[in-house]
């Protein structure tokens, strides 16, 4: 028995040790475009590996899939969270949950993980071709011959893993198989708003903002930490924002329009806050006198936005200037222009259509003997672990579906 797995990333190293434990006698071999193996783990989480998130409810957990949840559900309940820190703990890698949930390795290097897989794989036997870019894969009878690029040879296999992440050069390989690809469009990105009110802000973070944004006629909501960079917002609740509604983004070209609420309070007590402030200091300068819990730097441009000069005093202060105020702490509106970047996750939405796949087995329903794993399938969650979370599980139930049959 020969088995290929077409990607040395997350998803192809647990589906390779898979595999090669359940069947010792087959050969199993990674090949890796790349010089080395697992270049997203590396650069990972600011190069700690945000391995997965510390949260072992499976329903909780597959909330946080924008595209998958549904699928990943019944896989999760075989292979979660809790398994993958068991899967590193047994293999001498402990990991450390941080108060948001997200777990490292305790070493708080990605190279700590890179190693655990490593030599895992090649204990079990797993042989690692990297500088192998798969050119295409031919299902021929019952099994699979593989091109590599720049190689004039075939080479045989019975099964094949495939594991190329999001990139098109995989995508490419799953179409000439027969699959649909729903198509890729980037997630997880940070807004980009060009507006006074943001001007000289960045770096001024909210712990608790809720945002609403509309877009495509569609209504998207979350709620979090709220980060203003040096072009627009960022921070988890715009990620969540960018990974819902991402599909919808893509279609306006990243236009559309953000409500924002810096507090999370309600309407009506921010209101009474500002009532309060006002009437209880009417000889005070609102510049010198926030409402609680609103940033200086904030609280001084939302002034500036509603024109409450720098020399005017509470007492001057009347009811419609102070609702303009309220409105724009409880629902001042943004135009997101552009798509921003967010360097420490990345993922695509879009890959291989899910009901081609039979999740007991990662098998496609379209070519048999072909396992699909990672990134490539139509899945996508939020930050904080879950993508890799996927990538393990999904590569972990390929690996045992390959070695059985
Ligand atoms: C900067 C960054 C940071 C991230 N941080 C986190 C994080 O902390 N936590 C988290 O959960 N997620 C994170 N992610 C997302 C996570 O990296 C991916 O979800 C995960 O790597 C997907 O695993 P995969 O194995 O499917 O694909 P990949 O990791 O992309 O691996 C695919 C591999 O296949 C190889 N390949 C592709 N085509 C071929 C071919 N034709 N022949 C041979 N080899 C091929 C590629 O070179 C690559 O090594 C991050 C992503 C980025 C970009």
């Amino acid at each position: 028995m020969k088995i290929a797995v077409i990607g040395g990333g997350a998803a192809g190293f647990f589906a390779a040790i898979k595999a090669a434990q359940e069947l010792p006698s087959a050969e199993v071999c990674i090949f890796e475009a790349n010089a080395k193996p697992l270049a997203k783990v590396r650069i990972s989480g600011g190069g700690r590996c945000n391995v997965t998130h510390g949260c072992f409810d499976v329903e909780k957990f597959v909330s946080h899939y924008p595209r998958g949840a549904r699928e990943l559900r019944a896989a999760f309940h075989r292979f979660q969270a809790a398994d993958t820190v068991e899967w590193f703990e047994s293999r001498g890698v402990r990991l450390k949950r941080e108060s948001d949930g997200r777990m490292f390795p305790i070493s708080d290097s990605s190279q700590t993980i890179i190693d655990c897989l490593v030599n895992e794989a090649r204990k079990l036997g797993v042989q690692i071709q990297a500088r192998n870019k798969v050119s295409a894969v031919k299902h021929v009878g019952e099994s699979f011959s593989l091109n590599i690029a720049d190689k004039p040879t075939e080479i045989g296999f019975n099964r094949v893993v495939l594991t190329p992440g999001g990139a098109k050069a995989g995508h490419r390989i799953v179409q000439e198989l027969g699959h649909k690809i729903v198509s890729p469009v980037p997630s997880l990105f940070t807004f980009g708003i060009d507006d006074s009110r943001l001007q000289g802000l960045s770096g001024l973070s909210t712990d608790n903002a809720s945002l609403a944004l509309c877009c495509g006629g569609k209504t998207f909501e979350a709620e979090g930490p709220l980060l203003v960079t040096h072009w627009g917002l960022s921070g988890p609740a715009v990620l969540r924002l960018s990974a819902w509604a991402a599909r919808e983004l893509f279609e306006s070209n990243y236009h559309a329009k953000l409500t924002v609420n810096w507090l999370g309070k309600s309407k009506r007590e921010i209101w009474e806050d500002l009532v309060l402030v006002r009437d209880s200091s009417p000889k005070k300068k609102p510049r010198n006198t926030a409402a609680q819990g609103v940033a200086k730097r904030l609280w001084h441009r939302l002034l500036e936005a509603v024109q409450i000069s720098e020399e005017k005093r509470w007492a001057e202060v009347g009811n419609k200037t102070l609702k303009q105020l309220q409105n724009e702490l409880a629902a001042g509106t943004f135009q997101v222009s552009a798509k921003g970047a967010f360097k420490e996750e990345f993922v695509t939405c879009g890959g291989v259509d899910l009901s081609e796949v039979d999740f007991a087995t990662m098998e496609s329903k379209v070519v048999p003997g072909l396992h699909l794993a990672g990134e490539i399938l139509d899945i996508d969650g939020l930050t904080g672990g879950f993508n890799f979370q996927s990538a393990w599980t999904t590569g972990y139930l390929a690996g045992e579906g390959v070695s059985t049959f």
